[in-house]
């Protein structure tokens, strides 16, 4: 039975190339192994994916009966809705524990660092087989892409020296500039549907019993949105009646002048207010230094909604 490889909903570059690598390290493990999306290639994975050759991992979303190892995420609200009826025989991850419950023991490769690529190399090493260069070049990315060119609270030393172990690899020099080339196809916005772009890198959570959904736009510079906000403003709003979101926020963070502007549609303006000790006017406010999601983000407002 083959052993599928799947990263998280809305599947970011980490989730697509990180299913990809995990493939290629389980068949030198013996497993027969398919890379697995569960859902579209955004503009940055698909530069990543013409930059080193690679196809694109398959389209699946229902895994009841068969072998899964997840990569990018260890929880349920972004997993396949049938994931409680697959087997779960793996984790690579960065993420908090999620609260899933396996019938059977699995192998849990969780690390606290910038990303599950970065997990992924450590586990090619423990396992001694060799990373081909093109997969190698595309993991450097995945890091990149994560870390936000190693600018992101969420970087690790060990982020940074996997990402240069992964360029040697790959016969790169100037990986910080693929970075940037990276970010800047990150940042064409234009002619993108409103919808599309606030669930281009979206996340729903439960935060103690109410529905928030957070995305995030990484751009190089966000003036690119200044006719835009009031359509996004606009979308996030309509996003939260349709799906019964408390609150939905979208982050516009810009890479260079390190900070986010953020858009906000909310039934509990308190709360936001409150999380960051910040005033929301027009629907939105400047979180200065904020990249992240993950550690900037979530943590403020998570706590607030008791
Ligand atoms: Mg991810
Ligand atoms: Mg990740
Ligand atoms: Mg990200």
């Amino acid at each position: 039975m083959a052993l599928f490889t799947c990263g998280h909903k809305i599947p970011d570059s980490d989730s697509i190339i990180g299913a990809i690598a995990m493939a290629y390290l389980q068949e030198k493990l013996g497993n027969e192994a398919i890379a697995a999306r569960q859902g579209e290639i955004n503009p940055e994975s698909q530069y990543i994916l013409d930059k080193f050759n690679l196809e694109a991992p398959i389209f699946k979303d229902s895994y009841a009966g068969e072998d899964i190892f997840l990569v990018d995420y260890n929880n349920y609200t972004e997993a396949p809705e049938d994931l409680k009826e697959a087997n779960i025989v793996g984790i690579a991850d960065h993420h908090k524990l999620g609260g899933l419950i396996t019938s059977g023991p699995l192998d849990v490769w969780i690390r606290a660092v910038g990303c599950s690529n970065t997990v992924i190399k450590e586990m090619f090493d423990y396992y001694e087989v060799e990373i081909p260069k093109n997969i190698a070049g595309a993991m450097m990315c995945a890091i990149l892409s994560d870390t936000v060119i190693f600018k992101s609270p969420t970087c690790t030393k060990v982020d940074t020296k996997i990402c240069k172990e992964l360029a040697d690899i790959a016969g790169i020099e100037d990986y910080k500039g693929i970075g940037l080339e990276m970010f800047k196809v990150k940042s064409q916005v234009e002619g993108v549907p409103m919808r599309n772009l606030v669930q281009r890198d979206f996340k729903a959570f439960d935060m103690n019993g109410t529905k928030v959904g957070i995305g995030q736009l990484e751009v190089v510079d966000l003036s690119i949105f200044d006719n835009m906000k009031n359509d996004l403003i606009a979308d996030i709003a309509s996003l939260k009646e349709e799906e019964g979101f408390d609150t939905v926020l979208l982050l516009l963070t810009d890479i260079m002048a390190m900070g986010s502007q953020i858009l906000v549609a909310t039934n509990s303006l308190d709360i936001v207010e409150k999380s960051w000790d910040v005033k929301v006017e027009n629907d939105q406010f400047w979180l200065d230094g904020c990249l992240s999601r993950k550690k900037q983000v979530v943590p403020f407002l998570e706590p607030s909604f008791k």
